[in-house]
């Protein structure tokens, strides 16, 4: 069978299809170790307990669907709590070097939406430790592993995926792959936005492929963006800033040197929100009778909260606000070398980049595209597709976060539904046979990969339109989404699409990025007209997707997942009916309010 993509989904979904006892071919379009989950910082979300023994999983649960606003895949997020645990005690025995509590237990960091302290980490290189040690483990399993390599198409066999057809990126030179099932693991789509914290593989290309194979997408309007990117230089504009900051006690000030965040705290969270800025602090130092400062609520309110700033002109030089954590020094003794040892990489990212010391001035901030609630609609328990053979898992997969993801919750859920996605796909491939390849469908995959190069020097660039589709969707979709706007993000759509089959590049096809990023292109194309159709299509404010002209939740809307499909006509937006809550979890998320 087949992975396509090697961050924490894919390793962990290899992995476990290999000690199935299936053969397992993995591809990514980097070097292997380098996928984008190696820059998380803040650490992975499980109720292990160790730092507040009040923490269950249906505490993470509860706090999991309540962030979600309960238009999550319930089913998901309940595995997702009751084994994230297992998941991650499994990556220390594979090698994983946690941060300890004194006591020798691995450590948990408070972050937002959480209602404990319940991240693992490693400082802020989570993700670093967590590719090391899937990687580690995975050779070791004899993975065949297929590095610098774009797949552009899936080859199908009626609605069954059979296989995938792609390009060396080295070379240039086109292949085949055939695969009894394959497994989607293909990441984020912030390279739709100009200012994004992704790596620049997240173009949404799983949720491309899968579309145009005839899978459906879901819940694609549920875009988060982070509350705290780098607003400067302009270098830089977007690089994230973890929100483990905020979780060691960072607080967010405008230029009025005002805590905003205090000013809206939603009904939905008030019960649990500290009402001033001493019961925060203590929160975040542990004190088990304090509740979360606001800084801490869920990011799409905070990111909310900082674009009122902005727009009501008190924003910082550079169009951010402030996130400070040097204040610290005001409470406890040796704060630079504290901090330094917390947050290593946001100390060096803002001595290297910006010539700011972190433990002795603020840090400019302001919101950045982040990550992809919505994607490939799958079933909670297998994480296979709407198509026979072909699963999703991790970021480029719809499901568990509903409208919007608790930090944390993305490294959980690649190793939770990775694992899960590689158990099923095997058991698939186990009892299917391998399917048969249409010679035409490749021919006509090669022919649309090469259109580019027939064009040759046209007047329409690739890197052009990639660019102005950015500025056009972080314009007309971004946090803060109207309905005109978003015809005219539509209409802009058709036009750059147009532009796109008119787009020619020169040169062979040796690592030739004008045609890398030809390809990218289609796929960033359908991601923005997904998240356009289906935003216009949620008449409410929920969660990531907020709509200035309906700016409440609207009841109907809470119990639907907006549908993209792929129909005659081109792009089909429908709703499906969320499968009302189990009276025992219903019960949970009543008891954790
Ligand atoms: C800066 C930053 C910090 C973060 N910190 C945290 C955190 O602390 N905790 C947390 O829970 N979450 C965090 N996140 C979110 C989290 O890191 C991501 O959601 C997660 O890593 C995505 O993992 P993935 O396995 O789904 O995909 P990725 O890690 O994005 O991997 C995708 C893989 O697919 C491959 N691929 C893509 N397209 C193709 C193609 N066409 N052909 C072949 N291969 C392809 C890529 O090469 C890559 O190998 C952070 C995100 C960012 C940007």
């Amino acid at each position: 069978m087949l992975v396509i993509g090697a961050g924490g989904a894919g390793l962990r979904a290899a992995i476990e299809a290999s000690a199935a006892g299936v053969k397992v071919g993995l591809i990514c379009k980097s070097l292997l170790g380098k996928a984008h989950t190696v820059m998380a910082e803040g650490g992975i979300a499980a109720a292990l307990a160790n730092v507040d023994d009040r923490d269950n999983w249906k505490v993470h649960f509860a706090d999991t669907m309540r962030g979600g606003q309960y238009v999550n895949n319930w089913r998901m997020a309940e595995l997702h709590a009751r084994e994230a645990p297992d998941r991650v005690r499994e990556l220390e025995a594979w090698g994983a070097l946690f941060d300890r509590t004194n006591d020798g237990r691995i450590l948990q960091r408070n972050f937002g939406g959480h209602k404990y302290p319940r991240l693992a980490h490693v400082g802020d290189r989570t993700g670093l430790e967590m590719i090391r040690t899937l990687q580690d483990h995975g050779i070791h399993r004899g993975l065949d592993v297929h590095m610098e390599f774009t797949v552009v198409s899936l080859l199908t066999e009626g609605p069954r995926v059979v296989g995938a057809f792609g390009y060396e990126r080295e070379r240039g030179r086109f292949r085949i792959f055939k695969a009894r099932a394959v497994v989607l693991a293909t990441g984020g789509i912030g390279r739709a936005y100009c200012i994004t914290s992704n790596s620049w593989e997240g173009t949404g290309d799983g949720h491309g492929l899968a579309y145009r194979a005839g899978a459906e997408l879901m819940d694609m309007e549920f875009v988060q963006f982070h509350p705290t990117g780098m607003v400067w230089p302009p270098s830089v504009q977007g690089l994230l800033v973890t929100e483990g900051v905020r979780g060691e006690g960072g607080v967010l000030r405008n230029r009025e040197g005002r805590r905003f965040m205090f000013d809206d705290i939603p009904e939905l969270y008030r019960a649990q929100t500290a009402d001033n800025p001493e019961e925060g602090w203590r929160y975040t130092q542990g004190d088990r009778n304090a509740r979360r400062p606001p800084e801490l609520l869920t990011r799409d309110h905070v990111a909310r909260c900082i674009v009122r700033e902005l727009k009501e002109g008190r924003g910082s030089p550079h169009g951010g606000v402030f996130l400070d954590i040097s204040w610290i020094k005001e409470k406890i003794p040796n704060a630079a070398e504290h901090i330094r040892k917390k947050l290593p990489s946001m100390y060096h990212q803002f001595k290297e980049l910006a010539n700011i010391d972190i433990t002795a001035e603020p840090m400019e901030i302001g919101p950045t595209t982040h990550y992809a609630m919505g994607g490939i609609r799958v079933d909670g328990d297998t994480q296979m597709s709407t198509l026979p053979g072909l699963f999703a898992a991790g970021e480029c997969a719809a499901g568990i976060n509903g409208a919007n993801r608790l930090g944390g919750n993305s490294l959980s859920d690649l190793l939770v539904f990775g694992k899960r996605a590689g158990e099923y796909a095997a058991q698939f491939a186990k009892a299917n046979g391998t399917g048969a390849i249409d010679e035409r469908q490749v021919e006509e995959a090669a022919q649309r990969s090469l259109a580019p190069f027939e064009r040759g020097a046209a007047p329409e660039n690739p890197f052009k339109i990639q660019q102005d589709l950015q500025g056009m969707m972080q314009d007309l979709v971004g946090i803060v989404r109207l309905e005109d706007e978003m015809q005219r993000a539509l209409s802009g759509l058709e036009d750059l699409n147009a532009r796109a089959a008119r787009a020619g590049i020169t040169g062979h096809r040796e690592y030739n990025t004008g045609w890398h990023t030809a390809q990218d292109l289609e796929n960033l194309l359908i991601v923005s007209e997904a998240i356009t159709r289906a935003a216009l299509d949620r008449r409410e404010s929920r969660g990531g997707h907020f709509r200035e002209d309906f700016p409440d939740k609207s009841a109907e809307f809470g119990t639907v997942n907006v549908i993209v499909k792929k129909g005659g006509g081109g792009m089909e937006v429908s709703r499906t009916p969320i499968p009302p809550l189990p009276p025992e979890l219903k019960q949970v998320i009543e008891e954790n309010k």
